[in-house]
């Protein structure tokens, strides 16, 4: 039997096909590769489509978290509250910083979104920034963490890396925050063709920083301000993310009716925790992830079987070896995230996986929990 690929984007290529490859011609003609009209107009459209004024276009989610905390003014001798469970990403954007991630625990509510009592708990005299994670393609509760930060002078720096299109009460992931910060990894609900990101604002002054940081702190040709990077969109990423912006929506919608399917199809089996949104968002479903007991041998009878179910994440930020420094949080510093390490699982979950395949998931899942 064929294999189910946890995220399949040959369906999608196929649909934007021809119009990349015209204006990926267009390109080439002009051999203009870096910047240009089609980053402007990409980074134009995205912020109209997540309903914030400025979006500066990067060479990637992680460069683009880092660039937005140090637009704000994020260094050395701050700290940053980031969730315990995430990618990777959100804490080492914080440590090349000079920042130190202040870790906490996620809610124990079936959301995985990191849990604004815990947060109000962790805030200090050097709290610089909360960075809420809007996990598995659902907006984390910013109207909560808002007021928190206000009352310490932080920022709320939102990483929306897996919630293109999200809406929290009606207001999009990505302008919920002070700042916020997304990639467009080709897996990604929203994917380039390669590697790309963008920081979101709605202040003037922080867009400007954010640009100028991540073009070698140059205002003009030759003038050099701050030290920054070299972190740039490719044009030739800005066209593929223009064709599949206007096709995003109906993705979306697509992955919902997936979710739907796999909650009906799930919803009966022993042991099996399904996903829960949290009330006034709407979900993108980046990911759909389930808990379950055992799930080492699962997810094996599952690769057995041609599925390719992932783990996100298989370990809590404070147990990855790269964070040396956060080895100060022991063993059972962050119970629901330690717990749910070991139980979470990922089904496959595109736009066009077919009712069919989703069956066969939901058949040998069953079989792999009897
Ligand atoms: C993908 C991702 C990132 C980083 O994006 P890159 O473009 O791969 O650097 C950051 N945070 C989260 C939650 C992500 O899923």
């Amino acid at each position: 039997m064929s294999t189910i690929r946890l995220v399949d984007l040959a369906a999608q290529h196929a649909a934007v096909a021809d119009e990349v490859a015209e204006g990926w011609r267009q390109v080439l003609d002009r051999t203009a590769f870096i910047g240009g009209a089609q980053v402007r107009a990409f980074e134009q459209e995205y912020a109209a489509f997540v309903g914030t004024r400025h979006c500066v276009g990067m060479a990637n989610g992680t460069d683009a978290i880092e660039i937005a905390l140090r637009a704000l003014g994020v260094g050395a001798g701050d700290e940053c509250i980031v969730p315990a469970n995430s990618f990777i990403a959100t804490a080492e954007a914080v440590c090349r910083t000079g920042a130190v991630p202040i870790l906490v625990d996620c809610a124990d509510d079936g959301t995985y979104l990191l849990d604004p009592d815990a947060v109000a708990a962790a805030m200090g005299p050097r709290t610089r920034a909360i960075i809420p994670v809007h996990l598995y393609g659902q907006a984390a509760p910013v109207e909560r963490l808002m007021p928190i930060a206000q009352r310490s002078g932080a920022w709320v720096v939102e990483d929306a890396a897996q919630a293109h299109g999200a809406r929290r009460h009606g207001i999009g992931a990505g302008s919920l925050g002070h700042a916020a910060a997304t990639s467009f990894y080709p897996g990604k609900n929203l994917g380039a063709y390669g590697d790309a990101g963008a920081a979101l604002t709605g202040s003037d002054d922080a867009a400007g920083q954010m640009r100028l940081i991540a073009n070698h702190g140059s205002p003009r040709k030759y003038e050099h301000t701050v030290l920054g990077f070299n972190s740039r969109m490719d044009t030739l990423q800005a066209v593929v993310l223009l064709a599949k912006l206007g096709r995003l929506p109906a993705w979306n919608a697509a992955r919902k009716a997936a979710a739907k399917r796999y909650d009906a199809l799930l919803s009966g089996l022993e042991g099996v925790i399904l996903p829960r949104v949290l009330d006034g968002n709407e979900h993108v479903w980046h990911l759909y992830v389930i808990r379950v007991p055992h799930r080492d041998r699962v997810l094996g009878r599952l690769h057995a079987a041609g599925i390719e179910a992932g783990i996100h994440y298989p370990f809590p930020i404070h147990r990855v070896p790269a964070f040396a420094e956060l080895a100060r949080y022991g063993e059972g510093s962050f119970p629901v995230a330690e717990r749910n390490a070991g139980e979470l699982l990922s089904l496959p979950l595109f736009p066009e996986i077919t009712p069919g395949q989703q069956e066969r998931v939901a058949a040998v899942l069953a079989g792999a929990l009897r």
